[in-house]
């Protein structure tokens, strides 16, 4: 074993379909190439927004497709009390803050808007809500700046002026991925990340949280998402199919090309584990473009 540790970490809210096959893929093929683990957690933090039977129908396509995970499979739904405690600790320490204020109410304030949307203007560090109030909990991002090195983007910079301070527990009860992805990616001793562009908004917040709760920093590589010509994403809101894992050879070898690996002529058609096997060896993630975003033609059919 090599030291690596690696995840494919999908949210069941629908299922799994080519998008999140590129994710699946890259960061199996990245594992296996540095002859390290593969783990799958599912993320289902959110039970409204999930789909019923999609964790499972999920897990039985990465199996058809042939993408074997090393051991059991992690399920966020069972890590409340552990994500709580963190909270906690945070809270003790002032690195998080209730917080009352609703979407309309920083609209009214005018608040900036970055990446990810609304910047909060930190109202309830200085007017702390009455005790009762309903409260979301936010990271007090103690930082300036996120600079970290992207394996596929390469080097990355971000100002936290343009995010602010993450929810890390909704106002409604849920707690937020960015938590739960910090604290379980640490947990499973998550080395290397591989996943989807769509996040990489997201990871300054995940370092700062990585840094206030002094845990390890895993590298990170953020492969190209998929898109329309509307520049959205591949996705269920979207309408991208599911896959159908019965032409398994013919989607491994469009997601082998999509990363930028084509197959040979004569593995084509070849059976799965032949592909794999292949891919495996000739695997080099520098040779996917620093693309935030590509088109293909897989994309979107009804
Ligand atoms: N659960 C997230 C998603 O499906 C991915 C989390 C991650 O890879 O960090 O978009």
């Amino acid at each position: 074993m090599s030291g690596y540790i690696g995840r494919f970490a999908p949210s069941p809210t629908g299922l799994l379909h080519f998008g999140s096959l590129l994710a699946a893929l890259a960061s199996y093929l990245d594992a296996r190439a540095h002859q390290g683990l593969w783990l799958v957690r599912i993320e289902d933090l959110d039970p409204p927004r999930e789909m019923p039977g999609a964790a499972a129908h999920i897990l039985r396509t990465l199996e058809r497709l042939q993408l074997h995970w090393d051991g059991p499979v992690r399920y966020q739904h069972q890590q409340h009390e552990r994500y709580q405690a963190a909270i906690d600790i945070l809270l003790t320490q002032q690195q998080a803050y209730p917080c009352s204020c609703s979407r309309k109410q920083l609209d009214q304030r005018h608040v900036s808007r970055g990446p990810q949307g609304q910047v909060y203007d930190r109202y309830c560090l200085t007017h702390p809500p009455a005790a009762g109030n309903a409260c979301a909990i936010r990271l007090k991002v103690e930082q300036t700046r996120c600079r970290f090195i992207d394996r596929v983007q390469g080097p990355v910079e971000y100002d936290f002026a343009s995010l602010g301070d993450v929810v890390i527990k909704r106002k409604d009860g849920p707690f937020a991925y960015q938590l739960a992805v910090v604290l379980d990616d640490a947990e499973q001793g998550i080395t290397h990340i591989v996943r989807g562009s769509d996040l990489l908004d997201s990871t300054p917040w995940q370092v700062s949280l990585q840094q206030a709760l002094a845990l390890p920093h895993p590298s990170h590589a953020h492969i190209p998402v998929i898109v329309n010509n509307d520049g959205q994403k591949l996705s269920k809101q979207t309408f991208a199919q599911p896959l159908d894992a019965k032409d398994s050879s013919q989607l491994i070898c469009a997601a082998l090309d999509c990363l930028h690996h084509p197959l040979p002529d004569e593995l084509r058609k070849a059976p799965v584990p032949e592909q794999l096997a292949w891919a495996v060896r000739h695997w080099r993630i520098a040779h996917l473009p620093a693309e935030l975003t590509f088109h293909h033609p897989y994309w979107g059919k009804r």
